[in-house]
């Protein structure tokens, strides 16, 4: 067992993002904790703390070169790759500036971690080098192309590879790249990133023609800010920084002796032979098979977006299929297992370049998540992984989400009554009647495998699916889903409504259908009214109305004075209550009534007070959208900012102690898959009844449904405190008084 595990305590973590950064050995903290209090001598002072801080660098630095392979050419302590690769870099395009090639290229691989085209496009251009920067393209297996290398050699300054792949953990066949690059060109600079490599593949670099490597102590439970840069003898060198000569004028500034000292200890432990922190490559591969087994056993259907024979053992790179990377990463997440969706440094962006490269499908480019383990892993945390990761399925059953084999799925996390979906900005509604008859409105295409799912594993029986406009690509929804559903609907329209009906009826409802053009000539809002009050409980009014804004007039079918007319209608037949069910939700809203929207709505609240006429507003409404229409790339509508209210937080000690009033609430406002992994009422002292589900998803739901009081005190939490703030700020808007946010989450609820 491990230090990184404290097993069974439901709050510890499972940490397999290892190719993201380790933690620090125990063994190791402990000796950069020593030289910092104990051997903290400068090495180039000459008493005797300095000369016994020098010793301890070339103790770390000899025994670097064991490690990697180099019995020639140089070893540099730098503060990471990143440096590492900019002084590879640098050095080469220095010494490359008066080239004399007529068509010179920077080769680097199209898998490389974003450091090194970053890095060769910003010396390129500063250096005023010029080059042509070139991808060598990769095949489907992530193996770099050697003919494309072989045809550009000639002509390269400076060819960068990568020996292990951070996203996916695919090697190279550093010889093959080695032989195409060398059979056409004995000089040009070869930096090869070896960062991922250490400790999962064996390296002799001096065997090799490799003119720079890069290594980083924190991808190996070394700390941050340190690492190593091997350069081959006789390869171009400048100084990236120069100053008091250190490293023998060749890196200037103190070392980082504490990080050194953590290197020394890690390089003693990968060359003791006896030692049993790393495991061998072949109990690697025994895990990997473990992960892979409970992975399958989890989720059913998965696709790995890299071949296992081509990619180290300590990484596994998937896309299950049906769950997009959020919710599968939510759910892991709550389970207190940490994994990554693609590459942690490009974690902002929704595709991943590296499985593009591989022309991996689109769908497991965005929803790629990453699984990663560093070699010191134990059997025991690799059994409790998969302990965890198999208490995901129950999970996936209960919620729908379950994308092979049916388990029963639990009826309390049923969708009765309302729930929203998004798909980026659009929005879809599905309401489910307590007798379990379904209606959909305004379905979107990616939606369709989560809806079908829903369908049929909570026996739904759809009588419904309505488009609230003729949109193209969601008439395409509705067609698409009636299919996969292999409903026969009765005979509708258009837009889906049933032609021989002017109600729809529900046990405990009804819906209807009201002409209100405006956004299109076509749009209508249903209203959903509820029978014993005769009230309008929800109106999707499709793009008529966004949270807060009205919908653009000024496109094809488009009629601000129809909108006016048609607004003016639904103010006739809404409530203050009512809660507004839009097509688009560009501002995280959720859920809006009437009133609010009006309060916040300018030109709508002008036009009901009769502050403006019919002709006036639709004035002022075309002339604003066109406006809009060149600033913004949306064609469905504009909302303003809601007007900004600093939502009320508290740290979790101010938390708990207002939890001490027994009229306080938690307000968990993760989706259900997430909620029922973690336990909440444990964590804060409370019982169970004071902690209530409502995730975004179903927050016009409990408006409705009044799951809420204006007067009560409740603490919102999510996982990192962005949608529980959210969700405060707009429970707020809705006029409750004492609502909290829990700053930071429960990620930083025991930091
Ligand atoms: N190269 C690869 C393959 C990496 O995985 C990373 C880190 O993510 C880097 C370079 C950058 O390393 P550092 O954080 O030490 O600058």
């Amino acid at each position: 067992m491990s230090e990184f595990l404290l097993q069974n305590d439901p709050t510890s973590q499972i940490y397999l993002d290892a190719n993201a950064t380790t933690p620090v050995l125990k063994s190791i903290s402990d000796v950069v904790s020593h030289t910092m209090q104990i051997c903290f001598g400068n090495p180039s002072s000459s008493h005797i703390s300095g000369i016994q801080a020098k010793s301890l660098l070339e103790s770390a630095r000899s025994k670097a070169r064991r490690v990697i392979g180099a019995t020639t050419g140089d070893i540099l302590f730098t503060s990471g790759a990143t440096e590492g690769i900019q002084t590879g870099v640098v050095s080469t395009l220095i010494a490359a500036k008066n080239h004399g090639l007529r068509a010179p290229v920077l080769l680097y691989g199209a898998t490389e971690h974003k450091a090194v085209p970053n890095t060769l496009e910003h010396w390129n251009q500063v250096l005023g080098i010029n080059a042509q920067i070139l991808a060598i393209p990769v095949d489907e297996y992530g193996i770099l192309d050697c003919n494309f290398i072989a045809k550009h050699a000639k002509n390269a300054l400076m060819i960068c590879t990568m020996a292990v792949n951070n996203e996916t953990g695919v090697f190279q066949d550093l010889a093959a790249i080695e032989n195409a690059i060398r059979s056409h060109n004995t000089d040009v600079a070869w930096m090869v990133d070896c960062v991922q490599a250490l400790g999962k593949t064996a390296l002799a670099l001096s065997e090799t023609s490799i003119d720079y490597a890069p290594f980083s102590g924190h991808k190996l439970y070394a700390p941050k800010g340190i690492g190593i840069l091997y350069i081959r003898q006789g390869s171009a060198y400048t100084p990236f920084i120069a100053g008091g000569g250190q490293e023998s004028g060749m890196r200037s500034g103190t070392e980082n002796l504490p990080g050194i000292a953590g290197l020394n200890k890690l390089f003693s432990l990968l060359l003791d032979t006896d030692d049993n922190t790393f495991k061998s490559l072949d109990i690697l591969y025994e895990y990997r098979t473990q992960l892979h087994q409970a992975l399958l056993d989890t989720f059913g259907s998965l696709t790995f977006n890299h071949s296992f024979s081509h990619s180290v053992p300590t990484t596994l790179n998937f896309a299950v299929d049906g769950l997009s990377s959020k919710e599968v990463m939510d759910m892991f997440d709550a389970a207190g297992i940490r994994v990554s969706g693609g590459s942690a440094c490009s974690s902002g962006a929704n595709r991943s370049f590296v499985l593009d490269a591989m022309g991996v499908s689109d769908w497991q480019s965005e929803n790629a998540i990453r699984l990663s383990f560093g070699p010191s892993i134990t059997q025991s945390e690799i059994e409790q992984a998969c302990l965890r990761i198999r208490s995901l399925k129950a999970i996936l059953a209960a919620n729908c989400l379950v994308v092979s084999d049916s388990t029963e799925p639990l009826q309390d996390v049923c969708a009765i009554g309302l729930t929203q979906f998004r798909h980026q900005g659009a929005c879809c509604w599905l309401y489910v009647s307590n007798n379990k008859q379904a209606v959909i409105v305004d379905p979107i295409v990616e939606l369709i495998p989560r809806l079908e799912k829903i369908v049929q594993t909570q026996n739904l029986q759809l009588v419904a699916i309505l488009d609230t406009h003729a949109h193209q690509e969601r008439t395409a929804a509705r067609v698409l889903l009636t299919e996969a559903l292999k409903l026969t609907l009765t005979e509708s329209n258009n837009l889906g409504w049933p032609i021989s009906t002017s109600q729809i009826l529900l046990s405990e409802c009804i819906i209807e259908s009201i002409a209100t053009p405006g956004h299109s000539d076509d749009s209508v809002s249903y209203l959903l009214r509820c029978n014993n009050t005769n009230q309008v409980q929800f109106c999707f009014c499709g793009d008529l109305l966004l949270p807060a804004g009205l919908g653009n007039t000024a496109i094809k079918g488009g009629n601000a004075l129809l909108m006016a007319k048609s607004l003016k209608l639904l103010n006739a037949c809404l409530s203050e209550d009512s809660v507004i069910c839009s097509g688009h939700d560009y501002q995280q809203c959720f859920a809006i009534n009437w009133q609010v929207q009006k309060q916040q709505t300018a030109l709508l609240n002008s036009l009901l007070n009769n502050d403006l006429s019919d002709e006036e507003f639709a004035k002022q409404k075309l002339a604003s959208d066109e406006v809009n229409m060149d600033q913004f790339a949306s064609l469905c509508g504009y909302a303003q900012s809601l007007e900004h209210i600093n939502a009320k937080e508290l740290d979790p000690k101010q938390a708990r102690a207002m939890l001490k009033k027994s009229s306080c609430y938690i307000i968990d406002t993760r989706e259900p898959y997430e909620h029922s992994v973690a336990d909440i009422p444990l964590l804060f002292g409370v019982s169970a009844e004071r902690v209530i589900n409502i995730p975004l998803s179903r927050m016009a739901n409990a408006l409705v449904a009044q799951q809420l009081k204006k007067h009560t005190d409740y603490i919102l939490l999510c996982r990192s405190g962005n949608r529980s703030k959210q969700a405060a700020f707009n429970l707020t808007q809705l006029g409750f008084e004492n609502v909290y946010n829990l700053r930071g989450g429960l990620a930083l609820f025991n930091v």
